[in-house]
């Protein structure tokens, strides 16, 4: 979330023993921002995070600043209220309020790393002498790398939840034993798994929610990098240096595709049942 506005957080005073962790957080990020970006304070996920899973009302009004006439956001919250002249939805696929459309034109698809413990550095030559990072083009894919510490990161398609963790625990196992011979005794010292948004196309979007409420979303798996040009682009945007025309994607209104819950479990099912089987024989 952006915002040049002034902010008020009505029931809370700087200091109050009620004020909560995020607010404080705003006001230091908030005071950071004034001084490095001084037309724009920028509020990090956490402030958002909490205004937003609070927030009772977001309501979008044409107000007299001034003399300019400005567009301005009103986030009403239990604990108070914030003013702002943008709002920048960066939740991506985790999206559930207050614009749920974003989540529902996203067929979401698990994925899941687990790591082994670090290798010794003969071994670590042996797989990826380079440390490129690796991945195939199956559609159950997998992909590997090497962390800074040399534990090789092991990945595919599934989450390591319920039935699935067990499947696709092993499954690494099985593959990391296949692929590399030489790693004798193959343990996992960390797992995680989060979820991709992928879109019909397979490309992202650009989404206006209202006046002055903008999302970048979509990323295909693929957002780590773009995610961080576009959001310095929606931040070049937001101060005047970047026209409409010029942003990287179109605006468009998000859709709903065609079968997205029977494809969220075809992606889950569908990779169980393949890792049940896959490098066994
Ligand atoms: C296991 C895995 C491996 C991946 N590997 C790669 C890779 O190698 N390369 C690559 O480019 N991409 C990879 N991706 C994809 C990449 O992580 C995403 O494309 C990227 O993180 C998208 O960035 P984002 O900022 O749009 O959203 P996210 O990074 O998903 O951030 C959204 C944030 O919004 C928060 N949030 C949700 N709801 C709310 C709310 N109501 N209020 C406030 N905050 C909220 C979430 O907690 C989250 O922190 C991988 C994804 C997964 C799951």
């Amino acid at each position: 979330m952006a915002e040049t506005g002034r902010t008020r957080a009505s029931s809370h005073r700087r200091g109050d023993s009620g004020t909560h962790w995020y607010e404080r957080l705003f006001r230091i990020t908030s005071r950071f921002a004034r001084r490095n970006y001084p037309a724009t304070r920028l509020c990090t996920r956490t402030c958002s995070r909490g205004y937003l899973r609070r927030s009772k009302n977001i309501s979008f009004k044409w107000g007299d600043r001034g003399r300019a006439i400005k567009r301005q956001v009103d986030i009403a919250h239990s604990r108070g209220s914030l003013e702002a002249d943008w709002v920048v939805v960066a939740t991506d696929a985790y999206t559930k309020a207050p614009w749920p459309e974003l989540r529902h034109e996203q067929i979401h698809v698990p994925y899941f790393n687990v790591a082994t413990r670090p290798l010794p550095d003969e071994l670590q030559k042996s797989i990826l002498p380079n440390r490129e990072g690796y991945w195939d083009t199956k559609k159950i894919l997998s992909s590997f790398r090497l962390d800074r510490e040399g534990r090789l990161i092991f990945g595919s398609i599934g989450a390591l939840g319920g039935m699935g963790s067990r499947i696709h625990r092993s499954w690494a196992k099985r593959a990391i034993r296949e692929l590399f011979p030489q790693i004798l005794d193959v343990e996992l010292e960390f797992e995680w798994y989060g979820i991709i948004g992928t879109t019909g196309n397979h490309l992202p979007r650009f989404h206006c929610f209202a006046p002055n409420a903008a999302s970048f979303c979509g990323y295909n798996g693929r957002g780590i990098s773009p995610a961080t040009v576009f959001g310095r682009v929606l931040v070049d945007h937001i101060l005047g240096n970047v026209a409409d025309a010029d942003l990287p994607l179109p605006v468009t209104t998000p859709e709903i595709p065609a079968f997205r819950a029977l494809k969220e479990n075809y992606f889950e099912v569908g990779a169980q049942l393949a890792h049940l089987i896959d490098a066994r024989f």
